[in-house]
């Protein structure tokens, strides 16, 4: 089983991502946490390539291709093997994350975001967990964080709002498989939340 969450930056997906496997594992399950960008060697070395440096680096044509082939080695090499063991896979972000960043939030991109997936990737996640949070709580916990060397987070409050909108208009997309969860609370009330929905 392949589980993902989803989300605007300081939505607490990571938080939620790492109580979800402990849940998991409680119940006796064996789960292989993991995330995006990375989540392998070879995508942990591309998400250095996007994630550090200042300003417009790439184009959201190209940062889409980056994104893309991170995910396709996390798959290839994380993901697919532990799935085929037999175990559960909790992944911080995956194909979501692009359709919403750089297929809505960055650009216009989302027919390109959605061949590419089709030709690159072609697997979706048995559930999707949307923590839905106001963006500027989010952006409040990434100031509290000391703000990081991550350029994306320092596109401000117009951006995080659309990836907001964006967020929220998938569970309508996918209606079966994206549940939006209310990231409001303390992370047990969160977590509950999800456990709940799963
Ligand atoms: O979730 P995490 O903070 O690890 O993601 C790293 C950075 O990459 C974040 O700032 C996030 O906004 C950005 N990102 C992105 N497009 C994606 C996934 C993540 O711009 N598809």
């Amino acid at each position: 089983m392949l589980i993902s969450l989803e989300g605007i930056d300081g939505c607490g997906k990571s938080t939620q991502a790492r109580l979800l496997a402990d849940h998991l594992r409680a119940q006796g399950r064996d789960v292989v946490l993991t995330r995006e960008p990375g989540g392998s060697p070879g995508a942990e070395e591309i998400r250095r390539l996007l994630v550090e440096g200042a300003g417009e680096r790439w184009s959201p044509e190209t940062e889409c291709l980056l994104f893309t082939a991170a995910r396709r080695d996390h798959l290839e090499r994380t993901i697919r093997p532990a799935l085929k063991a037999g175990r559960v896979v909790v992944t911080d972000r995956f194909a979501d994350s692009t359709r919403i960043y750089q297929g809505a939030a960055r650009g216009d991109l989302r027919a390109m975001v959605d061949r590419l997936h089709d030709l690159m990737i072609g697997v979706e996640p048995d559930r999707t967990f949307v923590i839905d949070i106001e963006p500027r709580t989010g952006l409040a916990r990434g100031t509290a964080r000391g703000g990081s060397e991550d350029r994306f987070e320092s596109l401000g409050l117009a951006f995080q709002e659309r990836l907001a909108l964006g967020f929220r208009a998938l569970a309508a997309e996918y209606p079966g498989r994206v549940r939006l969860i209310d990231g409001s609370g303390d992370p047990d009330q969160v977590a509950h939340r999800i456990r709940a929905a799963l």
